[in-house]
């Protein structure tokens, strides 16, 4: 009988394959010190083994979270507070860990924060490793493709079973879950907060994983199965279709080139931009790999995550941001309110050490600095005058020294900012939020808002402020990969823009589809529109034009 579910898409794609459950459910175990002390230290050597091959593989990302996940399991604290619990000997010992895991992870469920929260859930799989090992429910995985089901799927389980996996299906988990970054990174479909009966259907049932429609379809009919299959060729052809238009220019069709860059934050985003065909890297965001960070990062931390992301780049150019933990991005450290860029000026050895990284691991690159959050041309000097003490210290010559112009004050004060900078880039997520006096975590903000006559308005300053001072600009919100907004863009000058890997293929079909004279048409009546996008009330730019 076909049963269709409503679920959480937590990574993008569709999939239909027999369903398969890594640990069904099993008797719960008893276990002395010794064994259970066995189990943890077989957990974190299994999940060091997964972080070794994945990073042999070029996954970057992926290993860097099992390798976190591995320092966990071997963490005194968890299997201590087993052990300890353990002296009364009522309880199985299976249910002694999964109690433990589950009070770990709640402190970290109740966190303010998204992320922390996301981390709970890897508290709770390595309780779940503890037990299989203690059980031995490990299962061998069936040879042909499948699609991964379990309470809570977990990031080595992906890894694990990345080569035969075309989709996963987990009961638990939220779009933030190591998981979820990893089913990303993979290309594989992950729907979460499905409904507990997926867990009573058999292995070897078709399911169909539609996480673009929001969607698990257990045993779909001969239609879904046709239409399903539908998708994935025309899903295929595109592939080759993009594979082929990567040799070509994007130019329009009367012949203006745009610069295609890529937002990257860690080695495989960086290799997919590369794959992509893209320019350089416009935006390499450096504060992702620290947001669980419990102190500011050091050299050797910066040194370790930018090595990564900047090893693919070869001769191409590398824009990398400088800390940005501000609006969405804070990590749990103590002194968290004064972050952003005021936070990194205000911890002079903070700034330093990225500094010092980015002058010794970019000597071999084309590197550019980006100051993120600016809002006056002060700020872009100061860290020139850093960057110049990192680099004199290193005895190496200073790169570059850029400024983000995603501030109400940044566009004010575009001409002093553009003259005080090598190149400016303009972050349309966090202006078109701060002119239009939205959240960026609300859900009504969408990409086209940037179109609002008054955010377009402070683009076209920035434009021209950039060609007054004679520096380079770019867009690197991800407002630049929407197919509204980007012929207008194009229309108010914008020559260079820096989107996510995934959107390259896109962007460039897009641009050579547009001609120059309408995207300037374009631009004329959205900048001179009443208003073009629902907004509370926004602020006024101050710019000179
Ligand atoms: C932006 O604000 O548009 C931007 C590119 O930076 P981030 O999204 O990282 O804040
Ligand atoms: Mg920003």
């Amino acid at each position: 009988m076909t049963l269709s579910f409503d679920v959480v898409a937590a990574a993008a794609g569709s999939a239909l394959g027999v369903s398969w459950r890594p640990r069904p459910p099993a008797p719960e175990v008893r276990a002395d010190v010794d064994q259970v002390r066995a189990a943890f230290v077989a957990t974190a050597a299994r999940l060091t083994e997964l972080a070794d091959a994945a990073r042999a593989d070029g996954a970057d990302e992926p290993a860097d979270i099992l390798a976190a996940q591995a320092l966990m399991a071997g963490d005194a604290t968890f299997v201590e507070d087993v052990v300890r619990r353990m002296g009364g000997g009522a309880a199985p010992t299976s249910v002694l860990v999964r109690e433990v895991a589950e009070r770990h992870a709640a402190v970290l469920d109740s966190l303010d924060s998204d992320v922390l929260r996301g981390r709970a859930a890897d508290v709770r799989q390595i309780g779940r490793m503890v037990v299989d090992e203690l059980a031995g429910t490990r299962r061998v995985a069936p040879d042909g493709a499948f699609v991964l089901v379990d309470e809570e799927v977990t990031a080595p389980d992906l890894l694990e079973h990345a080569d035969r996996l075309v989709g996963a299906v987990s009961v638990r988990g939220g779009v933030n879950s190591h998981a979820a970054i990893v089913a990303r990174s993979l290309g594989v479909p992950l729907v979460v907060q499905a409904p507990s009966p997926v867990l009573d259907v058999a292995d070897g049932t078709l399911l169909l994983v539609d996480a673009d429609v929001r969607r698990l379809v257990v045993s779909p009919d001969q239609d879904a199965q046709a239409e399903a299959r539908a998708v994935a060729a025309d899903r295929a052809a595109e592939a080759a279709a993009d594979r082929e238009l990567q040799a070509l220019p994007a130019e329009t069709v009367d012949g203006t080139l745009v610069t295609l860059l890529a937002n990257v934050a860690s080695g495989v985003e960086a290799r997919r931009g590369v794959e992509a065909g893209c320019d350089g890297f416009g935006l390499v965001r450096t504060e992702l790999a620290f947001l669980t960070a419990r102190a500011w990062p050091t050299r050797t931390d910066h040194e370790g995550q930018l090595a990564a992301v900047l090893a693919p780049a070869g001769a191409l150019p590398v824009t990398v941001r400088l800390l940005d933990f501000t609006n969405d991005k804070k990590p749990p450290f103590a002194d968290a309110p004064s972050l952003g860029l005021a936070g990194l000026l205000e911890h002079p050895w903070a700034l330093d050490a990225q500094l010092t990284a980015l002058v010794a691991v970019g000597s071999d690159v084309d590197l550019r600095v980006l100051v993120p959050m600016v809002t006056g041309p002060g700020q872009v000097r100061a860290v020139r005058e850093r960057l110049a003490y990192a680099a004199g210290q290193l005895g190496a010559v200073p790169p570059p020294v850029g400024a983000m112009v995603e501030t109400p004050e940044a566009v004010a004060a575009a001409p002093a900012v553009a003259a005080e900078s090598d190149f400016l880039s303009i972050g349309t997520n966090d202006l078109t939020a701060a002119v239009l006096g939205l959240e960026r975590t609300d859900p009504s903000f969408a990409t086209a808002m940037t179109l609002h006559p008054t955010v377009l308005g402070g683009v076209e300053a920035t434009v021209r402020a950039a060609a007054a001072a004679g520096v380079p600009m770019s867009v690197c919100g991800d407002a630049a990969a929407d197919p509204q907004v980007l012929p207008v863009l194009i229309g108010a000058g914008v020559r260079s823009v820096s989107v996510s890997p995934s959107r390259l293929a896109a962007v460039r079909r897009l641009v050579r589809a547009v001609r120059l004279s309408d995207c300037v048409e374009q631009f004329e009546r959205a900048r001179t529109a009443e208003s073009s996008a629902p907004t509370a009330s926004p602020v006024r730019l101050g710019h000179a034009s």
